[in-house]
C-alpha cells in the first residue's frame, strides 16, 4: 500500500478560509483533501465511538485528544482508493505531538511533509468570518452569509444539501478556538519553518485572490512543477 506522492500542509486561524481553499486545490490539483474537522464531524453525525468521544471536545472548542485524530488520519492516508497526485491536510496537524506522529508516520513510507502553507488574517476578519459562516450538512461546502452567500439563502450551490451554522461558531467556543489555535499554529510555523518548508501568504480578501497567492507559494514537485 503506498501513500499520495506529494503532502501539502494548510495552516490558518478558524474561519481563515482552509477548507475553501483546500477544496480549490483539490479541484484543481487533483489532491485529496484530508480535514480532520470534517472527517469528525462526520464521525459525530454517525455516531461511531470516536465522534461520540469527540462531541464535548469539538463543541467546548478544545482540541479532540491525538489519539482519536491520529487514528482518523492513518486510516485515511492508508486508503490508497482514490487515484491523487498528492494530500492536502487541512486542521491537522494542530499540534506539534501530531506534526511530529506525522513525520513517523509518512517516514515509515518513505516520504515527508512538502510543503506548508500558513494563511495570515487579522482577528477582525476571523471574527466577522466565523460569525457568518454557514456550511453545507451534505458535502461540508462552506458559505458565508455576508462575504460568500449561496445563490438561493439556505441552500448548497454544489449539491442542494441544507446549510447549518456550525455548533462550534458560537461564541464560546470561537475564544477557546481561536486562543487554543494561535498557540498550536506557532508552534508548527516554528517546526516547519527551521525546516524551510512554511510559505506564509495573505489570507484577506477574496478566495480568488488568496488561491491565486497559495498557488504562486505551492512547491515546485508533481503535479505543481
Ligand atoms: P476545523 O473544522 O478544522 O475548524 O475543526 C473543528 C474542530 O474539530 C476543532 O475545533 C477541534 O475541536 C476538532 N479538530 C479538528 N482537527 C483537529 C486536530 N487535528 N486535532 C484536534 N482536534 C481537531
Amino acid at each position: 500500500m503506498s501513500l499520495p506522492p506529494l503532502t501539502l500542509i494548510l495552516l490558518a486561524p478558524p474561519g481563515g478560509g482552509k477548507g475553501t481553499q483546500a477544496r480549490r486545490l483539490m479541484k484543481e490539483l487533483n489532491l485529496s483533501h484530508l480535514s480532520t474537522g470534517q472527517m469528525l464531524r462526520q464521525a459525530q453525525h454517525d455516531r461511531t465511538p470516536i465522534g461520540i468521544r469527540a462531541a464535548e471536545f469539538i463543541r467546548a472548542g478544545l482540541l479532540v485528544p491525538d489519539d482519536m485524530v491520529l487514528e482518523l488520519v492513518r486510516d485515511a492516508l492508508q486508503d490508497d482508493s482514490t487515484p491523487s497526485s498528492g494530500v492536502i491536510l487541512d486542521g491537522f496537524p494542530r499540534t506539534l505531538a501530531q506534526a511530529e506522529a506525522l513525520d513517523e508516520l509518512l517516514a515509515l513510507h518513505g516520504r515527508a511533509v512538502d510543503g506548508v502553507i500558513s494563511l495570515e488574517l487579522s482577528p477582525e476578519t476571523i471574527v466577522a468570518r466565523l460569525s457568518s459562516r454557514r456550511v453545507c450538512s451534505s458535502c461540508g461546502t462552506e458559505f458565508s452569509v455576508v462575504f460568500r452567500p449561496p445563490s438561493v439563502p439556505g441552500v448548497c450551490d454544489e449539491c442542494g444539501g441544507d446549510l447549518e451554522a456550525r455548533d462550534d461558531d458560537s461564541l464560546a467556543a470561537v475564544s477557546n478556538r481561536l486562543s487554543v489555535a494561535d498557540e498550536g499554529r506557532l508552534q508548527l510555523k516554528e517546526h516547519y519553518g527551521a525546516r524551510g518548508l512554511l510559505a506564509e501568504v495573505d489570507g484577506e480578501g477574496s478566495v480568488e485572490e488568496v488561491f491565486a497567492r497559495i498557488r504562486g507559494a505551492l512547491p515546485r514537485k508533481g503535479c505543481y512543477a
